[in-house]
């Protein structure tokens, strides 16, 4: 895989596809890149989801966080 281009993609290159950006269901897309030292991931659907939760989606606009800090712990099953 090549990762030297830094466009987004514009469409995804398979199937299913991931939810657009526009989607209440966009943070389901596939990651196409992880940096967890910067604090943000790259979607495949062309958005940038940070590690607080915030996005920034391809048109430009900001969502802000929606979950609170402090929850990195894994939920143990019951
Ligand atoms: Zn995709």
């Amino acid at each position: 895989m090549i990762t030297t281009e830094r466009k987004i993609p514009p469409m995804c290159q398979h199937q299913p596809t991931c939810p657009p950006a526009e989607s209440a269901d966009r943070e389901s897309a596939r990651l196409v890149a992880h940096h967890p030292e910067q604090g943000w991931s790259l979607l495949c659907n062309g958005v940038l989801l940070f590690e607080d939760t915030g996005e920034l989606l391809p048109d430009g606009r900001v969502i802000a966080p929606h979950r609170p800090l402090g929850v990195e712990q894994v939920m143990t099953a019951a």
